[in-house]
């Protein structure tokens, strides 16, 4: 069988850059880093930051004076922020600079009286983070049926979740256009999403059999398998290698293969090794 890797998989830059100043501040920090909630959206790597002494909590309460605080690649909300500084926490701003364009965008069309429209999920620490840079006063959307509900307003001002799929950002847009006057948007989808996802789509349409990797809990991985399905191709989403279950390649051709912007490259590559072992083992 043949196994295809697609282009852009794995750590997108943000996540890259947010690994690399969490292991920094691991190596040159006293032992006490924390990040609000886990670094990235994949269980393993959130383990092995573990044992290099970076750990996750869910808010600022048990943090005390001379603690490092990483800010993950989703960002977080200004009051955070401040909040921590006035404890004499460390900041380590991890915030993907896609995203810090996403907050900056949302907080101008604020400033400037437009009614904000965040198309993405309201439960997501990314829009949560955008969130309060508009004082919680945004409209959060997820996708066009939800604009029949909203009111008119004179001034709409629209910006996306980074992961966002386009084709869903430019619905929602154009269902608004009914709702206002005056339209401003900002399209804050970020390349390696998009480039990421188009990657997934070609393999799909060339493969008999999908293998996605990543964190259950992550909102762009979880966007891949759907995006592979749509594209009818059978598809698995796995977290690692352990999941894969040699049964399901044995009418495959052409496996493909991509994974998440939080499933590092460790993770891939045993994902890979499993694969050809099961080649191996049919030759
Ligand atoms: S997916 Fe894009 S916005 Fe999100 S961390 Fe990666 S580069 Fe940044």
């Amino acid at each position: 069988m043949n196994i295809i890797l697609a282009e852009n998989s794995g750590f997108c830059f943000g996540v890259k850059r947010a690994m690399k100043l969490a292991f920094d501040a691991a190596k040159c920090s006293k032992p006490l880093i924390y990040s609000l909630g886990p670094l990235i959206h994949n269980p393993q790597q959130v383990d092995l930051l573990a044992q290099k002494g970076v750990h996750e909590v869910s808010d600022l309460d048990r943090l005390v004076s001379g603690d490092t605080l990483i800010i993950r690649s989703h960002g977080t909300t200004p009051d955070t922020i401040e909040m921590a500084k006035a404890k004499g926490i460390n900041i380590v701003d991890a915030t993907c600079p896609f995203v810090v364009n996403a907050q900056r965008f949302a907080q101008a069309l604020y400033k400037e009286g437009y009614q904000v429209v965040i198309v993405g999920e309201g439960d997501h620490p990314e829009v949560i983070g955008i969130m309060g840079f508009v004082e919680n006063s945004a409209w959060v959307v997820e996708n066009a049926s939800e604009i029949k509900n909203l009111p008119r307003r004179k001034r709409v001002g629209v910006i996306a979740q980074t992961t966002q799929l386009f084709d869903n950002f430019r619905e929602v847009v154009c269902a608004i256009m009914e709702k206002s006057e005056e339209l401003k948007v900002f399209n804050t989808i970020c390349h390696a999403t998009t480039h990421r996802q188009e990657a997934a789509i070609d393999i799909a349409n060339r493969a008999n059999l999908m293998i996605v990797i990543g964190g259950r809990n992550s909102a762009n991985t979880n966007r891949l398998v759907s995006l592979c399905k749509i594209a009818g191709v059978n598809t698995y989403h796995i977290e690692t290698a352990n999941e894969l279950v040699p049964s399901w390649f044995e009418s495959a051709n052409t496996v493909g293969v991509t994974a998440g912007a939080s499933t590092p490259e460790w993770l891939i590559e045993e994902v890979l090794n499993k694969l050809k072992s099961f080649n191996r083992k049919n030759s």
